[in-house]
């Protein structure tokens, strides 16, 4: 039996994500999810050739999740198909430009990077630690959210503020989702007959966390997120760009802690805080079909945003070839790519009604007409990047 597929690991900080996925052809062997680490609750749940299976698990951690990962594959006869493991990392700082071979300065360079994403980084870790006790005849490779951004010139990272803060301590922009950046500025760039080395693509990353980014010739010049995902769009939960005077407001009137307010910009606004109903953008936009208030004003603002920051994107690129679609909201609300498009106009965007209400639910291509500037569909897949990172890694 050949070992031509990749486990695919994405520790959260109190999930686990899994995939065994073929990097020649993106076929997803089994997948699964390890959710509510480290409660009762616990579990895990994975599909395998169509059939859906689940245990509880209670109390256990990524650790324990491992030695049941290790069962399923082995009573699934994929176990010997495996010949590595890609591990998803949220924050690289500027210590990872790209994807590597996991090995001690790795691990420590991941280490380092803790104070960067304090929730993802330890989880990471663990799972990486497992994965070298559990599958100790793989080799693993480790693939960054951020290393895609780093190509962005300075002026796009710095913050006006005090620089030491920078020397000191890295404080500065580095953007996320480069994994699915990567994968949708090429495809669309193939899907379109053009050089990806001389183009100027915007792309869209909107899933309950969203973004956005300017890929010139290849590399991200620019993106919406930040220091961390708070910065930039409106999101499910996220509040996205706001007055940082915000903070001290909130501690002011209503006395809450700095973790308090943390909590409520990421956990409690964007679609949700502005509805009062959902973070979930399908959800929303039946409440606003049904003519609730609040939620076409969560729909409104989670657009205007969007379209006011992708213009800001174009600065970046310096002109437009396409604009690409992506994430759940992205590859299937039709309604959402109307809005931006409308508000984009003066980029000279042209939408098809036709074409933009085709391309959902997986199938993409071009939703402008003729003579338009371009606007497409495209279907990310970090889980194939990942699977193809490892595979040339490894060898
Ligand atoms: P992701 O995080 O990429 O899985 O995307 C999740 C988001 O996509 C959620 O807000 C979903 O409501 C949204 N979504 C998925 N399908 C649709 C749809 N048909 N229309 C609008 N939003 C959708």
């Amino acid at each position: 039996m050949t070992q031509e597929n990749i486990l695919i690991i994405n520790c959260g900080s109190s999930s686990l994500k899994f995939a065994v996925i073929n990097p020649q052809d993106g076929d997803e062997k089994i997948s699964g999810v390890a959710e509510r680490l480290s409660t009762p609750e616990a579990f895990v749940r994975w599909k395998f050739q169509g059939n859906k299976d689940m245990v509880e698990m209670p109390a256990a951690g990524h650790f324990e999740v491992f030695g049941k990962l290790l069962d399923v594959l082995k009573e699934t006869n994929l176990f010997d198909t495996i010949g590595g493991i890609g591990h998803r990392v949220v924050h690289g700082g500027e210590t990872f430009k790209e994807s590597c071979l996991v090995t001690d300065e790795v691990v420590q360079g991941i280490e380092d990077c803790i104070h960067l994403a304090p929730l993802h980084n330890p989880a990471h870790l663990v799972g990486i630690r497992a994965a070298i006790e559990y599958f100790p005849g793989l080799k693993q490779a480790t693939v960054f959210d951020t290393a895609f951004h780093q190509t962005m010139p300075e002026r796009a990272y710095i913050y006006a503020v005090p620089y030491e803060y920078y020397e000191e301590q890295r404080l500065r922009r580095y953007g996320m989702h480069g994994t699915s950046y990567r994968y949708v500025s090429a495809k669309a760039a193939e899907m379109l007959g053009l050089d990806l080395s001389n183009s100027a693509i915007l792309v869209a990353h909107l899933g309950n966390g969203a973004s956005a980014a300017a890929v010139l010739n290849g590399e991200s010049v620019d993106t919406t997120m930040g220091l961390t995902p708070l910065e930039g769009l409106v999101m499910g939960t996220r509040s996205g760009s706001l007055d940082p005077n915000v903070f001290s407001f909130l501690n002011k009137t209503y006395g809450y802690t700095l973790e308090e307010i943390t909590d409520i910009l990421n956990k409690k606004s964007g679609l949700l805080g502005i509805s009062g109903l959902s973070n979930d953008c399908r959800a929303i936009e039946e409440a606003a079909a049904e003519g609730n208030r609040r939620a076409q004003l969560a729909l409104d603002v989670f657009c205007y945003v969007l379209a006011k920051q992708l213009a800001g994107l174009a600065v970046a690129l310096g002109r437009i070839d396409a604009l690409a679609f992506t994430g759940g909201i992205g590859e299937n609300s039709d309604l959402i790519r109307k809005k931006v498009l409308e508000l984009m106009g003066v980029f000279g965007f042209d939408m098809s009604d036709e074409l933009n209400e085709k391309f959902r639910f997986g199938n993409e291509g071009v939703i402008t007409n003729e003579g338009s500037t371009v606007a497409m569909v495209v279907a990310t897949n970090e889980e194939l990047m990942i699977a193809q990172d490892t595979a040339a890694l490894i060898g």
